[in-house]
């Protein structure tokens, strides 16, 4: 076994299933992706620690636990349409995408988002689809999605966004007017108007920036 395949498994157990986390798919999918492609060259050694890790653009390629909890609360089958808003290193959306064939990622940082692609294609995940834009907005031409995973930290969930969730779909995401502090939501649309939020746990993310989100 190499080492990386070795830090993995570690990984899955001492920080996913330490904590409760159950979930089959995304269990297999954390297994399988290799986060040291995505984690910037000087940190390699650090891949796999129990932490977000610093990226690009002040950045961050978010925490284990984090990427698995979010995930698992998505509820995913393997046809779900999925959205992800902040590719950031790419690593999450491998993720969804080990888990699901049609996944969609918008990055507002352009060097960040063509890296991702990259890294995505050279990993063997080059069906996501990547685009460099405001992920407040969503992605009219590839809604409705079962799924949406906002990966930064915005003042409210973005009407947009709700508007783009099929009746059924579930989007998980960090709000709340601090920003070193939020709440991760769970928002289930159940029919055209009517929606149902949970509360899922404190959680600190970078800033939500766009239309729907923090000004710049
Ligand atoms: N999912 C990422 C990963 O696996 O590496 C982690 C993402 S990082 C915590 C959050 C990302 O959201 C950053 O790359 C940031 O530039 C991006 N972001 C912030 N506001 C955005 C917006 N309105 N649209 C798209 N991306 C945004």
């Amino acid at each position: 076994m190499s080492d990386f395949k070795k830090l993995r498994q570690q990984m899955i157990d001492e920080q996913l299933k330490s904590r409760g986390l159950q979930d089959k798919a995304v269990l297999n999918a954390l297994g399988k992706v290799p986060r040291e492609k995505f984690t910037p060259t000087d940190l390699i050694e650090s891949a796999y620690r129990d932490s977000p890790l610093p990226i690009a653009e002040s950045q961050t390629i978010s925490q284990p636990y984090i990427v698995a909890l979010m995930t698992a609360a998505l509820e995913l089958k393997p046809d779900d349409r999925v959205l992800e808003v902040g590719t950031g290193s790419g690593y999450a959306a491998a993720v969804l995408g080990e888990i699901c064939e049609h996944v969609y990622t918008i990055e507002r940082y352009k060097t960040l988002a063509d890296t991702a692609q990259l890294k995505l294609a050279k990993t063997g995940y080059g069906h996501v689809q990547v685009k460099h834009g405001d992920g407040t907005l969503g992605w009219v031409e590839q809604a409705p999605f079962d799924a949406i995973i906002v990966a930064a930290g915005g003042p409210e969930v973005p009407q947009t966004l709700k508007e783009q969730l099929a009746i059924g779909g579930r989007m998980v995401i960090p709000v709340g007017r601090s920003l070193n502090l939020q709440k991760l939501v769970r928002v289930r649309r159940i029919s055209k108007d009517e929606y149902q939020t949970e509360d899922l746990g404190d959680v600190r993310f970078v800033p939500l920036v766009g239309a729907a989100g923090w000004k710049e």
